[in-house]
């Protein structure tokens, strides 16, 4: 059950504590897109997000988005938040993971993934050792594969409750 348990677990993205982050010796931040930054269905990013990756980006933070959805999609999340995508990613395996150390030279202690899956956000950064954060989906809905995923994903919910791992909604640091 460990692997699936994240480090830090917000209701969003905007309740994460970025600066506690930085004090950690985090430098790069990966973002899952689907439901974590946008919903699912939506391809207009808000400006809100839009605000906080500015923030982020005079904090000095790499931001990188990392989703296993496609091509076309990332690159409209490109042009709209100005950030480096990788698309296809197939989290939750580590080679992206990898990649991205490997490209911009970071150690696992200066990443962490932030993303609203424990099946691939979560499992794939644990998997490699960075830190992960864990955020509510932002809507109910999901696309196909994920709607298989949150099937187990409610299934591994239920057992680390019952180990007293994780809660739905009980949010912590
Ligand atoms: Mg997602």
């Amino acid at each position: 059950m460990e692997k699936y348990r994240p480090d830090i677990y917000r209701k969003n993205i905007y309740q994460i504590h970025y600066e506690d982050l930085q004090k950690e010796g985090i430098k790069c931040l990966l973002f899952d897109l689907d439901n974590t930054i946008i919903p699912y269905n939506k391809k207009q990013v808000s400006n809100e997000l839009k605000d906080l990756f500015h923030q982020l980006k005079e904090l000095k933070f790499k931001l990188i988005v990392m989703s296993n959805s496609s091509k076309k999609r990332l690159l409209k999340i490109k042009e709209q938040l100005k950030v480096p995508i990788i698309y296809r990613a197939m989290k939750p395996f580590k080679m992206n993971f990898k990649r991205v150390m490997a490209q911009y030279k970071y150690e696992e202690n200066q990443m962490a993934i932030i993303g609203d899956q424990l099946l691939t956000d979560i499992k794939g950064g644990n998997k490699v050792g960075i830190t992960t954060i864990l955020v509510d989906p932002l809507i109910a809905k999901d696309g196909l594969f994920t709607r298989i995923n949150r099937h187990r994903e409610r299934k591994i919910f239920e057992k680390m409750g019952i180990h007293g791992l994780l809660f739905k909604g009980r949010y912590y640091e």
